[in-house]
């Protein structure tokens, strides 16, 4: 749900213009409800219906269809496809809108269309019950007012503008009517919801108004925020302590990757392989160790961006691997490039072990996973120390780890390098007597595994 500013109040009250710069102000989508009344009415008037019977304006609606359409974020109202924007403003159409709107049939078809389209988005929506009944849950809601005669001189100099002859005082009647009409009528009548802020506006200049509101929508804005956020990192934490971390699930049911997805992998493979063989000067070893199916682990030490893809060159089944969270907000094409070589984001420096879950998810999908356990690049090429992650993913899920040692001088990757990747034979977490993840396994798993990528690295 977006933000919903509700704006209700009298006729004339300033709401519309308000709604109009605070809509601006905010980039949010300004709703005219009272247009949907008023569109309602012009049908009814169109059709020749007797307004002071109810049922035969119910019985119109059936066949009346409203949409309401934004262009450049101005609002028009299409009554059965045609644009009615202008033909509802005139003060005919507004007394016949006053009284259609007390029909409880033309409220609740009514309903729909607004609260649809608060819904999905940041508005703020004017009317007369916004905030009462159709978005009681609101996070701002505004009752505007002024007193009759304020609003009635305000609309007098607006109509003289249009050139219309209606006098003042034919104005401020029209004005007393329609008070009474909508906060007399039974259903939905025009009054404050109990939490919304009065805003009296009689003395009050319109960027005064606006101002405020803005500011309140600001205000609910991040606390809605943070709301969402503090909502997100509970159902983390419930996720985590839900399911037993450590407890050994080792991969039985694998699932056959996507055909479609290896079909690709199987074409695209070999065509970059050939390039990167070309472009470096890279070279393997090892690679009877590296096995034909999928749910292994590769665990490498880390020299470049370029590691995933030299580790991935010879494994049949394609790879997923952890990559910073940060690398998936660079641009929209690496971010895809990465996501289609298999990353899939870490928080670092969290103990993000939602990340395990995914990790197992992924073994458990028929795919290899790669992890660089150091968990940051090597410049020197020497091995820094592990971390616990691949070791516990390895004993959790009870499968292969595969080290592999890349190789190559200096600091940087560019073309003619000469680089040498080595695969390890493979760790079985059994064998070693890990059978469970507890924290002593783990380290003795770990120290397995730097050991052997050290030993690959020379
Ligand atoms: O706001 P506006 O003057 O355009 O609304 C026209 C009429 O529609 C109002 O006089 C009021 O009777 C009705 N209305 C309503 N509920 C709303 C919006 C407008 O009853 N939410």
């Amino acid at each position: 749900m977006g933000i919903n500013i509700a704006l209700d109040g009298p006729s004339g009250a300033g709401k519309s213009t308000i709604a109009r710069l605070t809509a601006q102000r905010l980039g949010f989508i300004y709703v005219d409800t009272g247009a949907l009344y008023r569109s309602t009415a012009l049908y009814a008037i169109a059709k020749g219906a007797d307004l002071d019977d109810n049922k035969q304006i119910a019985d119109l609606l059936s066949d009346l269809k409203l949409d309401l359409t934004y262009i450049n974020s101005v609002q028009a109202v299409l009554v059965n496809g045609e644009d009615v924007s202008d033909k509802i403003r005139t003060p005919e159409v507004s007394m016949a809108a006053s009284k259609v709107s007390a029909i409880p049939e033309v409220r609740a078809f009514l309903l729909d269309t607004q609260r649809n389209i608060a819904k999905e988005n940041d508005i703020i929506m004017d009317g007369r019950d916004i905030g009462t009944v159709v978005l009681p849950d609101a996070q701002v809601k505004i009752f505007l007012t002024a007193s009759a005669e304020e609003r009635a001189s305000r609309r007098f100099k607006e109509l003289q503008e249009k050139g219309d002859a209606s006098s003042y005082e034919e104005i401020l009647a029209d004005i007393n009517k329609r008070d009474y009409n909508d906060s007399h009528r039974e259903i939905a009548p025009l009054k404050q919801a109990d939490d919304a802020v009065l805003v009296d506006s009689t003395s009050m200049k319109i960027d005064e108004v606006v101002e405020k509101i803005v500011s309140l929508a600001q205000k609910a804005k991040s606390e809605t925020i943070k709301k969402n956020d503090d909502e997100a990192v509970k159902k983390k934490e419930h996720s985590r302590t839900d399911k037993s971390l450590m407890e050994t699930r080792p991969i039985t049911k694998m699932h056959k990757i996507n055909p479609v997805r290896q079909f690709f992998y199987g074409i695209v493979r070999p065509f970059v392989r050939f390039i990167f063989k070309r472009w470096f000067v890279l070279s393997y070893e090892g690679l009877e160790n590296v096995p034909n199916d999928g749910g292994n682990i590769f665990a490498s030490n880390h020299r470049s961006y370029g590691d995933p893809v030299f580790i991935a060159l010879n494994a049949r089944v394609p790879i997923s691997y952890m990559a910073k969270e940060e690398l998936f907000k660079q641009n929209i094409f690496f971010t895809w490039l990465i996501k289609f070589w298999g990353a899939f984001p870490v928080v670092r420096g969290t103990g993000d072990t939602a990340v395990i879950d995914t990790s197992i998810e992924k073994l458990e999908s028929g795919r290899n996973l790669a992890i660089f356990p150091e968990g940051t690049r090597s410049k020197t090429g020497e091995v820094g120390k592990g971390k616990n992650g691949v070791a516990l993913i390895a004993a959790v899920a009870q499968t292969k780890i595969i080290p592999v040692g890349i190789n190559f001088e200096g600091e940087k990757l560019c073309r003619k390098k000469r680089i040498i990747v080595r695969y390890g034979k493979p760790i079985i977490p059994s064998e070693l007597g890990v059978t469970e993840a507890s924290p002593k396994n783990v380290k003795k798993l770990k120290k397995e595994v730097m050991t052997a990528i050290k030993e690959l690295v020379h």
